[in-house]
């Protein structure tokens, strides 16, 4: 197909059209602004991109994003460690931070249980979480896992995993209207449903 666009813009064009929510007049407009910017502000995108994907692993004990072997929260020794929130997603450890209420650490699982989708328990972190709970010293898990049916399946089943070692297990209260999830749920129904957790079994 024939295009007024040189390649190398035509190329940039591509890239940002696969960006979740860009669509193509949107894709054209921040090629342009690329194209037109200084050369060092045109750079420091393309670091900023290539850095994150270089620097970026995962937490060792949390699963979390992180920069380090172990994370931000994990390290910090304000944080009752005897407390694990177990989220699907590092965007959901963000949501509940914002409430500003959080003083545990957390579990990352990497999504929920989904036969229907291929995704089985194994892939997903359910196995460390286990382990640390095995390790001693939790006294809690909270369950934040998204308040529908694969966010409860999950919950009930690690829950299940779980049931003899006597850790208090709670899911977070259902003032989460259904369809919510966690990434998307307001700081204040996020705080109304931590304060109002309840023992899940
Ligand atoms: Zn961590």
């Amino acid at each position: 197909m024939s295009s007024a666009y040189t390649q190398s813009m035509n190329r940039l064009i591509e890239e940002f059209e696969k960006l979740p929510g860009i669509g193509p007049k949107s894709a054209e407009r921040l090629a342009f602004h690329v194209l037109k910017c200084r050369p060092d502000e045109a750079m420091a995108l393309a670091d900023a991109i290539r850095d994150v994907k270089n620097k970026t692993k995962r937490c060792e004990i949390c699963y979390n994003f992180s920069e380090q072997a172990t994370c931000e929260i994990c390290s910090d020794s304000r944080r009752d460690k005897s407390l694990i929130c177990v989220v699907e997603q590092p965007k959901d450890v963000i949501s509940l931070e914002k409430t500003g209420t959080c003083k545990w650490i957390y579990h990352v699982l990497g999504g929920h249980i989904a036969p229907l989708e291929g995704i089985e328990p194994g892939d997903l972190t359910i196995h460390q979480l286990v382990g640390r709970v095995h390790d001693g010293n939790v006294k809690e898990l909270i369950m934040a896992t998204n308040p529908n049916m694969a966010g409860d399946g999950t919950a009930l089943y690690i829950s299940s995993l779980l049931r003899t070692t006597g850790v208090k297990i709670t899911r977070l209260a259902r003032g989460l209207p259904t369809g919510t999830t966690i990434e998307y749920a307001s700081g204040k129904m996020l705080n109304d449903a931590i304060i109002g957790r309840q023992v899940l079994d």
